[in-house]
């Protein structure tokens, strides 16, 4: 297992009460929906989900997985605790709580796109490739760096915004993923008022802008 991303997968620990509560959970028949009768064990398991989750996004400085899509301050109505190998099917059922099948999610890319499909899997048979990037055809969340595949451009600044994916790899993990979720679709700029290329005003506008905002920034953090 190649993991792309820090914090380490390997460097995560629960307390036992929680690890105890995915034990649990995992030898019933919905191991991510498990209700216990043990009110202190329901709070070890929301507590080891919450952890979890939160450790995803660190690893992904609080962007989607997927998309790149910002995620900070999203709350849980906008951000999914994605299970990369779906929960929904039995056979998957054993990586519930497997972090490294689990990553944070934006709902689009979970809801609308990712849903139960098995299809980004090669062998969904053999389990000792699960933990193998090579054994998925898009951008694995845990084990293949995103941006070693692709970029994500975005500028905001007065309600106008420009956002643009870029391929820096021609791996075909870069167009499956570039499809896969239709990244294409997110894809805007409110820049530029003609629906074509910028003028050199607009250019030299929007680079202004951007050097604003950084030399705005950088005062702040200093
Ligand atoms: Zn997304």
């Amino acid at each position: 297992m190649a993991d792309a991303y820090l914090p380490l997968l390997a460097d995560f620990a629960l307390e036992p009460a929680e690890d105890a509560a995915i034990t649990n959970a995992l030898a019933s028949d919905d191991p991510w929906g498990f209700a216990s009768t043990d009110p202190a064990e329901v709070e070890a398991l929301k507590s080891a989900k919450d952890k979890i989750l939160s450790y995803h996004l660190q690893r992904h400085h609080d962007q989607c997985c997927y998309c790149r899509g910002n995620l900070h301050g999203a709350g849980p109505y906008m951000t999914d605790r994605e299970h990369i190998l779906p929960k929904g099917k039995a056979k998957f059922k054993p990586y519930s709580y497997a972090l490294w099948n689990l990553a944070a999610a934006c709902k689009r890319c979970n809801m609308q796109f990712k849903g139960q499909s098995e299809a980004f899997v090669i062998d969904t048979v053999d389990a000792t490739k699960f933990e193998d990037g090579a054994n998925y055809l898009f951008v694995h969340p845990n084990f293949d760096r995103w941006d070693d595949y692709l970029e994500r451009v975005e500028v905001a600044k007065g309600g106008k915004r420009i956002v643009g994916f870029e391929f820096v790899s021609n791996d075909p993990k870069a167009s499956y993923t570039h499809t896969f979720f239709n990244l294409k679709e997110l894809v805007m700029n409110t820049f530029d008022n003609k629906q074509g290329a910028l003028t050199q005003a607009e250019t030299n506008e929007l680079g202004k802008l951007v050097l604003d905002l950084a030399e705005r920034y950088r005062q702040r953090a200093s």
